[in-house]
This record gives C-alpha cells, structure tokens and sequence, in this order.
C-alpha cells in the first residue's frame, strides 16, 4: 500500500498502529458475510439436527471467508480511514488531514 495518495498527498497510516483498528471493521465484515452465507444456507440447503449439513456450511464459511481475505483487507482499511478522514472537493487546496498530536 503506498504511503500517500498520488493525487491529494493524504497519509494513509495517520499514526503508528493506526491500522489496528481495522482488525475491528474486518472482523464485523467476516461477521456479516457469516450470517448472510448462513441465511443463504438455511434458505437454499436447510439446517438440521438429523445431519451434519451445518458442519458443511461452518467448512465451506471458512473457505469463503480465507478466500475473500485479501478484498475484506482492502475494504477494512477503506472503511476504517473513512471513519477519519472524509472527502474534501477542495483538495488541491487544502491541507491533507493529519492527526494534532506529534508521533
Ligand atoms: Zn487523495
């Protein structure tokens, strides 16, 4: 991931450790993807005491969830610096945001 925006100069990582904090948006994305493929799950194949259907549906979440890892990633860090950094239209005249406090 580069280090600034090519157009505006805007710092990715605002301060050190700054991307901890999306392991937080990661995790609640992974959550909703659980719960919609459950739904999906349920509605499509069904759930039931009787079989191990459901352990099919835990194996395959898994494999789901390690093969979108890479965009859930990307998207967590989207997300997460959303939550700091907003879109400014006058960006070729404004300072780039930056935290107040000196690392
Ligand atoms: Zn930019």
């Amino acid at each position: 991931m580069p280090e600034r925006c090519a157009e505006c100069g805007q710092r990715y990582d605002l301060e050190q450790g700054f991307w901890y904090g999306t392991g937080y948006v990661s995790y609640a994305l992974a959550v909703a993807i659980s719960v919609s493929s459950f739904i999906a799950w349920w509605v499509l194949i069904g759930v039931s005491t009787d079989d191990n259907r459901v352990f099919w549906w835990l194996g395959l979440n898994c494999v789901l969830l390690v093969i979108l890892q890479p965009w859930l990633m990307r998207l967590s860090r989207v997300i997460y610096l959303n939550f700091f950094v907003s879109f400014d239209k006058n960006y070729t005249h404004t300072a780039p945001r930056e935290f107040d406090h000196k690392q």
